[in-house]
């Protein structure tokens, strides 16, 4: 069996638009990178150069899971918002990549992942000579707080069950099953947006949070209305936003994890806490070499 070989991007892309939180112009360039080098971040100073030590997209870096993931650099700064670019990274399945990152924060595009996945399509995908691998589940691992919960399970595939429940009557429950082996469910997931509450918004900026927050960017609910014009992009968007959320979280473990993960009602805390779980030196999981799936024969 052919192992699958470990990418990189083909050319540099650079995006560029407001923080969601901070509210300034941020930037962001994906470099192509070596076999075994990750994903590093590489903060940017108002001079254009590189500033303090690069540092590794990893679990171990994130300082803060408060309406978004943030990592803290060797030098204190701090990069908020990363998840929805790390999702479209895991998603297109680059394993190497340096990211340049210009302000204090990820651009937030259009508050799904379509921008950067769109990006990284047209830069290409180039191959590097070195083994892929993964971390495959050898038994449960659980976390909870109250009623909400990630439960991951061993399974032979790369599968997703996301459920929310909300009071808001525009939001209100649902769940979704992915195969994140499926490129058309992963077609769903990388459009899904950010969503609000208009009441949240307030208190939001008060806090210093959300002041780059716009239509353009997040579905903003209130009780039952949802007062983006065209309304929602999937009858399950809000669920599918969770599910690319926990992805993009996810990536920070360095590797795609083989087996079933169950979330009921999950955010920023959980996703970190369980990557903590699953990251940590005694934790039931193993690292293999990922095998090309054989082609099945069209009956
Ligand atoms: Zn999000």
């Amino acid at each position: 069996m052919r192992v699958v070989s470990q990418s990189t991007l083909e050319t540099p892309i650079t995006l560029s638009g407001v923080g969601l939180h901070s509210g300034v112009p941020c930037r962001v360039t994906l470099r192509p990178a070596s076999a075994d080098a990750g994903i590093a971040l590489h903060l940017i100073g108002e001079d254009g150069g590189r500033q303090g030590a690069p540092f590794a997209a990893r679990v171990a870096a994130v300082c803060e899971t408060r309406l978004g993931t943030c990592l803290r650099g060797a030098d204190g700064r701090v990069v908020r918002t990363v998840e929805h670019l790390l999702a479209a990274i895991s998603i297109a399945a680059i394993d190497n990549l340096s990211i340049e990152v210009e302000g204090p924060e990820i651009p937030v595009m259009d508050g799904s992942a379509s921008s950067f996945l769109d990006a990284i399509d047209r830069a290409g995908r180039a191959t590097l000579p070195a083994a892929r691998t993964a971390l495959k589940l050898r038994a449960p691992i659980e976390v909870r707080d109250g009623d909400r919960f990630i439960r991951a399970t061993p399974d032979a595939g790369r599968l997703l069950d996301v459920s929310i429940a909300f009071a808001d009557a525009a939001i209100g429950g649902g769940s979704v099953s992915l195969d994140l082996d499926r490129p058309q469910t992963l077609g769903r997931l990388v459009r899904a947006r950010t969503f609000c509450r208009l009441a949240d918004i307030e208190a939001m900026r008060e806090a210093g949070l959300g002041r780059g927050g716009s239509l353009d960017n997040a579905i903003v609910v209130d009780g039952g209305r949802i007062l983006n014009e065209g309304g929602l992009r999937d009858p399950d968007e809000f669920v599918l936003h969770k599910a690319l959320d926990l992805v993009g979280d996810f990536a920070l473990a360095g590797a795609p994890i083989i087996g079933r993960i169950e979330a009921m009602r999950p955010g920023h805390d959980l996703n970190i806490e369980f990557l903590r779980r699953l990251t940590a030196a005694a934790a039931p999981v193993d690292r293999l070499v990922l095998e090309e799936k054989p082609v099945l024969a069209h009956p």
